[in-house]
């Protein structure tokens, strides 16, 4: 089958979230299993400038018009990287900026039709260079691919037997703008309908997507599900529920090359389920780099990596932190984001030195090494799509402490001290008092040092990697072929 990806980002080239990862993990197990996938990037000034030399241009000009003037896109060819080819779509005046969406936490006033440019281009160069069986394209940035191709290119005969499949990452970002935006991307204003791209007067990229795609994705199957409902689906569930048949939840996958205790060359020693002691020697190493050395080996270590922002769960959190401070634990956190949290983090340490210390910055090592040197990770989010670091938590022994939603809910499993089952602590209702609950049962569990390390070699044993997520995708694909024939 040939696929061809359309995304906002990917690694290592340009990332802000987890759709990264996908985009840069997914196309080579792709690969692997016999696909050709292209996948299309914007040029952004970051990627140009990993390009030695002149951009190798596969398509010098495409022409896409808007209402009252046209903008012309060049294609470069990026090369084969891991079997997968790759096309950045050149248009210096909209993509050759500092950031990809927006500067000093403002969007760029031109998304709209930077990102539509962008999905016109990625058509018009497809005519060119070679049309998919499947357009799988990512989130809002890229939701306008299906819309195009069900109005603009309804005719097309080489487009027409294209199919399209949706993957939502995260259905807070949408992609809005004013109704004129219909008129400006040359839209008829027939599809600006409730029932079509439109959503309380404004002009919905997603709501466009989930509408005229063949068929949807999202990063799991609880999330699949949340986001059918007012409380989740971020005003988009009216739609999502009409297509609930087409939905499919796809767990991200683990990059275990980067993430497995036995071979992180971040970590202070390496560990395996069959023998733990470096995890006991990264324990050190974490603490120290910390400044906690004080703290007792028989005191629990809770890890926190995290966007410190109020999805993460850190709301629950603030009621109680003092509570917390009472108890026999330590925490370790590292994260950025709203300065509400950050303060609230620095405070929290600044009154519990002894025991709780943060580090406000974006730091990969780190990240590693709390993975690594803690004994629980906590990740209480409000909502979590997929998530990854309770996964990386399991495969480093790391406990994790998590809320039933999302990705959270479908990779760990209450741990059941009588049954020896079960890989981490799991609460439901978004509530300080029930999260207080969880972590106490944790904190008792660990007091318990066979049954916590049965609990730790439990989640060591899971296998989040990409290949059983891989072919879930092409069976997708595969459903969606079928309906276009
Ligand atoms: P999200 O994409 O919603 O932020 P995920 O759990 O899916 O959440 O992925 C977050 C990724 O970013 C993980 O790889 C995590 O380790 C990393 N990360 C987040 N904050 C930091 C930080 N301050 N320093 C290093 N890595 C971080």
């Amino acid at each position: 089958m040939q696929i061809t990806f359309a995304a906002s980002e990917s690694t290592p080239l340009a990332k802000t979230g987890g759709l990264a990862d996908v985009v840069g993990a997914l196309p080579p197990e792709l690969v692997k299993l016999g696909h050709q996938v292209t996948v299309y990037l914007p040029f952004y000034a970051r990627i140009r400038r990993l390009i030695e030399g002149e951009p190798n241009y596969a398509v010098r000009s495409i022409t896409v018009p808007f209402r009252s003037y046209n903008r012309f896109a060049g294609v470069v060819d990026g090369g084969k990287r891991d079997g997968v080819q790759y096309f950045f779509v050149d248009c210096p005046e909209l993509f050759d900026r500092k950031e990809l969406y927006g500067a000093a936490g403002v969007d760029y006033a031109d998304n709209a039709e930077r990102f539509a440019l962008f999905c016109r281009a990625v058509i018009e160069a497809s005519k060119l260079l070679g049309v998919p069986n499947v357009f799988h394209v990512h989130d809002w940035q890229a939701a306008l691919i299906p819309v195009y191709l069900r109005t603009t290119y309804l005719d097309d005969p080489v487009l027409r037997s294209a199919a399209t499949v949706l993957t939502i990452h995260n259905a807070a970002y949408q992609g809005k703008f004013p109704p004129v935006t219909t008129e400006q991307l040359l839209f008829p204003w027939e599809i600006f309908t409730m029932d079509q791209v439109e959503q309380f007067d404004r002009f919905n990229f997603l709501k466009g997507g989930v509408v005229f795609s063949d068929l949807l994705t999202t990063v799991s199957r609880k999330y699949a599900e949340e986001i059918q409902t007012a409380e989740f689906g971020e005003l988009l569930e009216g739609v999502l529920l009409k297509r609930a048949a087409d939905l499919h939840g796809i767990l991200n996958g683990v990059d275990y090359t980067q993430w497995n205790p036995a071979v992180d060359g971040h970590l202070a020693a390496h560990y395996t389920p069959e023998n733990l002691e470096g995890k006991r020697i990264c324990r050190a190493d974490l603490l120290h780099a910390f400044g906690l050395e004080k703290v007792a080996d028989t005191t629990p270590v809770i890890g926190i990596v995290s966007r410190l922002a109020t999805q993460k769960g850190f709301g629950i959190v603030a009621k109680i932190v003092e509570e917390l401070a009472d108890r026999d634990l330590a925490v370790v956190a590292l994260g950025t984001g709203d300065p509400y949290y950050e303060n609230l983090f620095r405070g929290w340490a600044f009154r519990h030195p002894a025991t709780v210390a943060v580090q406000i910055r974006y730091d990969d090592a780190l990240a590693h090494k709390i993975e690594a040197g803690a004994d629980m990770f906590l990740m209480p989010s409000l909502y979590e799509p997929c998530g990854l670091n309770q996964m990386y938590s399991l495969r480093y022994g790391t406990v994790p402490i998590v809320r039933a939603t999302g990705g959270l809910d479908d990779t760990i499993e209450e741990w059941d001290a009588v049954k020896g089952t079960g890989t981490g602590f799991k609460f439901e209702g978004y509530d300080p008092e029930a999260l207080l609950i969880e972590i106490d049962r944790a904190l008792e569990a660990f007091r318990d040092r066979r049954g916590w390390t049965r609990l730790m070699r439990n989640g060591m044993a899971r296998d989040y990697g990409w290949s059983g997520p891989a072919k879930e995708y092409v069976r997708v694909y595969e459903e969606a072929v079928q309906r276009k024939t």
